[in-house]
């Protein structure tokens, strides 16, 4: 979707490659560049193409250097402007320019609410703008691509330096916006028509931990809660060290806090977890795991998993399929390990062969399907109250909706505009991936 209201400005377009941090960065960058008087249009078109990246895992990297090349002949006919921005642009810098030398600017994770003017510049010379000042996310607009759904950051960075991991080097260390002001935007939210607000961090749970020594998650989820009790609330991610029984309890206990909680657990093998400094055991994982699936009523539970760390044997690597088995996990995202130039783990050598990763992500793969499947199936029969996305991408006649366990249903409808709604569904048939139901009524 693009937005084009300032008919006479100049025009960009924006291109996000990775993670839901990513997508979120963009819809701020968009917000703030239409409000300095600039229009959206589709990349053909464009006078500055703006690409957001993810570093996290190498996939995302090499399509970004995929997509710049494709941009070159643009550049040389069209003069565009070319410019990068995200965790890859935060760790690459200079060497991005190098690498690309069509690049006029490249920006760090910090320096997006600078964008506008940092165009500007970059169109008299080419700007490598990476300092990482502190962000304040207070204020700053935001174009959002759904209007029932919506975004809220509680905290960026990170402090926990998992040893495979980047992120804590582009983004930062954690810090947590004040409470005031994620009621103040939420409210907004709402105010304009959101009905489901989404909390992003990269681990929710430590919400206010380095501040007050005290996590105040569980706070804020009963808070929002009660002042807006008409929307559904999710967050995301937990960290499985920092999920604890108080969250687990305002989960419970606040009506419109949906049950889904996405706690990635990596591994099951202790060496192995120990080796990725994530702060917990097997053991401490299940027992949460157990705990949780006993005090939140029908909760639906996602992870990420990651096969081939630094020196996991097969012995490692059967204790996560065990422990998954364990879990029944209702979905999960299966990761090959990469290494990522700077980290902990980058240095502990990268020595299961590519074959054998592969090899144990598809096991695993297999494995997360039938829980998927079982999961979905076990649905069946009951009556689900669901938010409408919108309309199949498919099929024109079928309404996409998601569970308050952030399960996809399908059910056919005619003409009238679900989106935003929530509706009942009895649910009928089960697949891989969604369920299929029946239409109860609209609530
Ligand atoms: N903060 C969240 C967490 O701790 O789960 C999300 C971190 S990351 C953006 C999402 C997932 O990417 C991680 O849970 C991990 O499974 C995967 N990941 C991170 N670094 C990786 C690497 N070097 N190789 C493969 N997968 C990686
Ligand atoms: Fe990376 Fe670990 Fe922080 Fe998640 S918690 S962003 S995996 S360092």
């Amino acid at each position: 979707m693009v937005y084009n209201e300032n008919m006479d400005g100049k025009s960009f377009a924006l291109l996000t490659f990775g993670c839901q941090m990513n997508v979120h960065d963009a819809e701020r960058i968009a917000g703030i560049l239409l409000e300095a008087g600039w229009r959206e249009v589709q990349p053909e078109e464009a006078e500055a193409v703006i690409l957001l990246t993810c570093c996290v895992r190498e996939s995302a990297e090499e399509r970004l250097y995929g997509r710049l090349a494709s941009l070159r002949p643009w550049k040389e006919e069209r003069g565009i402007l070319v410019a990068v921005g995200g965790c890859l642009a935060q760790k690459e810098g200079r060497r991005l320019m190098e690498r690309a030398p069509h690049v006029d600017l490249v920006f760090g994770t910090h320096q997006f609410p600078r964008i506008a003017e940092l165009l500007e510049e970059a169109a008299a010379r080419r700007i490598c703008a990476l300092e990482m000042d502190g962000l304040r996310l207070a204020d700053l607009p935001a174009r959002r691509r759904e209007n029932f759904r919506a975004w809220v950051t509680i905290t960026h960075g990170c402090d926990n330096f998992c040893s495979y991991c980047v992120v804590p080097y582009v983004r930062g260390r954690e810090v947590s916006r004040p409470l005031g002001e994620i009621l103040e935007e939420v409210g907004r939210l709402v105010a304009e028509g959101a009905r489901e607000i989404n909390l992003l961090g990269q681990n929710v749970n430590s919400y206010r931990l380095r501040e007050e020594g005290r996590s105040r998650f569980a706070d804020l989820l009963r808070l929002l809660g009660r002042e807006f009790p008409e929307v559904w609330i999710r967050f995301t991610t937990s960290h499985p060290r920092d999920f604890d029984r108080r969250i687990m309890e305002a989960i419970a206990e606040t009506e419109n806090v949906c049950e889904h909680v996405h706690l990635p657990v990596q591994a099951g093998s202790d060496r192995v977890l120990q080796a990725m400094n994530r702060g917990y055991l097997a053991e401490d994982y299940l027992r949460k795991v157990e705990e949780l699936r006993r005090l939140v009523d029908g909760v639906v539970l996602t992870t990420d998993l990651m096969v081939g760390f630094p020196g996991e044997t097969e012995e490692d690597f059967r204790r996560t399929l065990e422990l998954v088995e364990r879990c029944r996990f209702d979905a999960a995202f299966t990761f090959i390990y990469n290494p990522r130039p700077g980290t902990a783990a980058s240095r502990l050598g990268d020595d299961v062969p590519r074959e054998v990763k592969l090899e144990r992500l598809e096991r695993l793969a297999e494995l997360t399907r039938r829980l998927t499947a079982e999961s979905l199936r076990r649905r069946v029969g009951r009556v689900e109250t669901v938010m409408v996305e919108g309309r199949s991408r498919k099929d024109e006649k079928t309404w996409k909706a998601r569970t308050r366990g952030n399960q996809l249903v399908h059910f056919p409808k005619g003409s009238e505009d679900l989106t935003g709604m929530l509706a009942m569904v009895a649910i009928t048939s089960s697949g891989s991936w969604s369920m299929h139901g029946e239409l109860i009524r609209v609530c």
